[in-house]
């Protein structure tokens, strides 16, 4: 139900790349009405979809689906969200229509909709992101949405190369809180940006064996399209 533009894509990638190293993966699809708890789950995905689909969903997530993604997120579970997905892991989204959606409440931000007069926010995306080393990583995606996310304090995922992120005009994109991950960016996100990845793979992985290191791949291929891509982005 939340899957646009390719997000479906972020589940092949990490099934994909850990299948590569020999990781076993179990893919569970959590429909309308199914618990997300007790899944046993490593990693969340939620996908996009249009304000039809998030109004459906709306209230699905303010019974226990969304108060155990909450505490799957507190506890420092891995969980990314995208576009549609990531804006009802905020307070609020408010629909084209008017309509008030209730969010889980991961993420300090609400998301409101587009004006009459504006456009909606559609194109290629590089996004810098901080790493805690101090370094920076790029992730590179497609967005399409109507909806302005404002952070009322939420920490952003990264800051806007080129595109537009959050909402156009204060240079943020997505946001993060421990391993919770919201953006905008769909492309699909995952299978783009390999070290991105990795890094939710790992991440999941490390919460049970703080030893376990990944075994690198050859990703030539996906790095020499990475860096074709971001430079066509980065010129606009
Ligand atoms: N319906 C939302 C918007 O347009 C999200 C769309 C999406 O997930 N691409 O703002």
């Amino acid at each position: 139900m939340m899957n646009l533009y390719g997000d479906r894509g972020n589940v092949i990638s990490i099934q994909k790349r850990c299948e590569w190293r020999g990781i076993p993966v179990e893919v569970v699809d959590v429909r309308l009405g199914e618990s997300i708890h007790p899944t046993g789950c490593d990693i969340f995905l939620f996908g996009g979809g249009q304000d039809r689909e998030q109004a459906l969903l709306a209230d699905d997530l303010s019974g226990s689906k969304g108060a155990d993604l909450r505490s799957i997120s507190a506890a420092g579970g891995v969980v990314l969200g995208v576009c549609g997905g990531y804006q009802l892991m905020g307070s609020h989204y408010e629909t084209a229509d008017g309509e008030k959606l209730p969010g889980v409440g991961i993420f300090d931000l609400h998301t409101e909709p587009r004006k009459p007069d504006e456009e909606r926010l559609i194109g290629n995306v590089l996004v810098r992101i901080p790493l805690e080393d101090g370094s920076r990583g790029e992730i590179v995606g497609f967005e399409n949405h109507g909806g302005r996310t404002r952070l009322d304090g939420a920490a952003p995922l990264g800051e806007v190369v080129s595109g537009f992120g959050n909402n156009g005009e204060d240079g943020t994109e997505g946001a993060r809180k421990m391993n919770t991950y919201g953006t905008y960016l769909h492309g699909s996100l995952l299978p783009k940006n390999p070290w991105f990845t990795d890094r939710l793979i790992e991440t999941a992985i490390k919460r049970t064996d703080d030893t376990f290191e990944l075994e690198p791949l050859d990703d030539g291929v996906e790095k020499s399209a990475f860096e074709s891509v971001s430079a066509r982005v980065r010129r606009g």
